[in-house]
């Protein structure tokens, strides 16, 4: 949804000021409206009801002699706040309780010749209004006058006047009183939220071992704790990639002060041809080495970016382990060690030909590089429920369960000058997990000290459905 500019500007605490004085205003407005109009009706159907009782106990006094009309009333009988006029059948003014011209209607009078009741408002030429009833009298089944009695509504009125009055004052003050309240409401649910943007502004990228506070656990407790774990893994995400920068700039810099020193040694006095082709062919082998190294950074760091694509595909994992033990077998043999095949159980994974090699070749290059000569490095595979297993087990040295957490860490060796002597970085291993869980999958090592170490890959199986 797209907000309007002076929407996103207006603070949360005013827009829930507004939005719930607006509500309180619609229901103060509807509820007085409701009682203003309720009162006057049934004041209304009140003071209409007793016009008829009256109107009925004057016709009873009514009397019709010789075609003349007259009340017989006594002046104290007639019911107080009542003006009573009396007209003949033909709406001929007859006689009246007071004074003539205060109250009469002519239109509801001669719709009450034509024998129809009717009530009505009418103002005064004084300014009081009245209620009339007009209504038509007869005897004996035939119309004999018409009588109008009329009553001051000038108490109702009042009474609205102050019920008004009333409403005036008490809905306006409820709405400032509201917006108060609404405002201090507002301020004391957000202040926290204030301050926990005042203190998550003094946290940059140098001070991220800072946390914030975290004081309660409603809601904005919450929202700073996520915040707080959210700077837990990004100073994580830092320390890993300073780490790896450290490490990266050292393994580099040892092989390249290296290569400067012979080529410097070497150009101190002039040497014999054959002096010349051993130190270049020695610079050659550490810069190849070097070029390795510096292509397992790029791919580590591309992987930890996300900028690696891995194709799709069915692959045979029994075919991919036959061509690595094929193309693996002169250094095998170089290293003497036997490299040797165990059960293959024919199943296809879907990904990447390339990298999952990558994977299998790094592992078996791990075995052969770490068992002593006489010693077996066995590749096997098989299914296991809904995965594919590769094993890479050798009878190798071990590792010790300390280091078995980390091996899989950039740059992790356990012993380094073994290591490097047969020209790892650390890196295999690391690479070999990112492609395995790249696919979906993963790599565990087991191992025994003195007896040797199964890596194991497991691989989601595709089936061809
Ligand atoms: P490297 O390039 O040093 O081999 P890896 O990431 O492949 O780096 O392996 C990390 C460390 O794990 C190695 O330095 C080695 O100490 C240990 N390691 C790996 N494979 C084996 C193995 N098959 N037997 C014993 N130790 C191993």
């Amino acid at each position: 949804m797209v907000r309007r500019s002076w929407e996103r500007a207006i603070s949360i605490r005013t827009r829930l000021t507004l939005l719930y004085v607006t509500l309180l205003a619609v229901v103060l407005l509807s509820f007085s409206g409701f009682v203003y109009w309720s009162l006057s009706r049934s004041v209304r159907v009140a003071t209409d009801r007793l016009l008829l009782t009256e109107a009925q106990a004057l016709s009873s006094a009514l009397e019709v002699g010789d075609g003349v009309l007259s009340l017989n009333l006594g002046a104290e009988e007639m019911p107080p706040g009542i003006v009573a006029t009396l007209f003949d059948r033909d709406g001929k003014h007859v006689l009246e309780t007071t004074n003539p011209s205060l109250v009469m209607v002519s239109t509801a009078v001669a719709r009450a010749v034509q024998g129809e009741p009717t009530y009505t408002t009418v103002e005064a030429p004084d300014g009081t209004v009245w209620r009339v009833l007009t209504l038509p009298l007869r005897q004996d089944g035939e119309q004999v006058a018409v009588l109008q009695v009329a009553r001051d509504e000038r108490d109702l009125h009042a009474a609205l006047r102050q019920l008004e009055r009333l409403f005036a004052v008490a809905i306006p003050v409820t709405l400032v009183v509201a917006v108060a309240l609404g405002q201090f409401l507002g301020w004391r649910a957000l202040s926290p939220v204030d301050r926990l943007t005042r203190a998550a502004a003094q946290i940059g990228a140098e001070h991220l071992s800072a946390r914030l506070p975290v004081q309660s656990r409603d809601e904005v407790g919450r929202l700073a704790a996520t915040f707080n774990d959210l700077l837990d893994r990004l100073a994580a995400a830092f320390a890993r990639e300073r780490r790896f920068t450290a490490n990266a700039a050292h393994e580099l810099r040892t092989p390249l002060t290296l290569l400067i020193a012979s080529a410097d040694v070497t150009l101190e006095r002039p040497r014999s041809a054959e002096e010349y082709r051993q130190v270049i062919a020695g610079i050659r082998e550490d810069a190849a080495r070097l070029s390795h190294l510096v292509d397992d950074l790029l791919v580590l760091a591309r992987a930890d970016a996300g900028t690696l694509r891995l194709a799709r595909e069915p692959v045979d994992v029994a075919q991919l382990i036959l061509a690595t033990h094929e193309r693996l077998l002169p250094l095998a043999r170089a290293r003497g060690v036997t490299l040797a095949l165990g059960r293959l159980e024919s199943a296809l994974v879907l990904g990447d030909r390339v990298w999952l090699t990558r994977l299998l070749a790094n592992l078996v290059e791990n075995g052969l590089t770490y068992t002593l000569p006489g010693g077996t490095v066995t590749v096997s595979t098989g299914r296991r429920q809904s995965d594919v297993l590769i094993d890479v087990a050798d009878t190798g040295p071990g590792i010790a369960p300390e280091h078995v957490p980390y091996i899989f860490e950039p740059f992790y060796r356990i012993d380094v000058s073994r290591s490097r002597d047969v020209g790892g970085s650390g890196l295999g291993l690391a690479i070999s997990r990112w492609i395995a869980r790249a696919h979906g999958g993963d790599v565990h090592v087991s191992s025994t000290l003195g007896i040797g170490s199964v890596f194991t890959v497991q691989l989601p199986e595709w089936r061809d459905e």
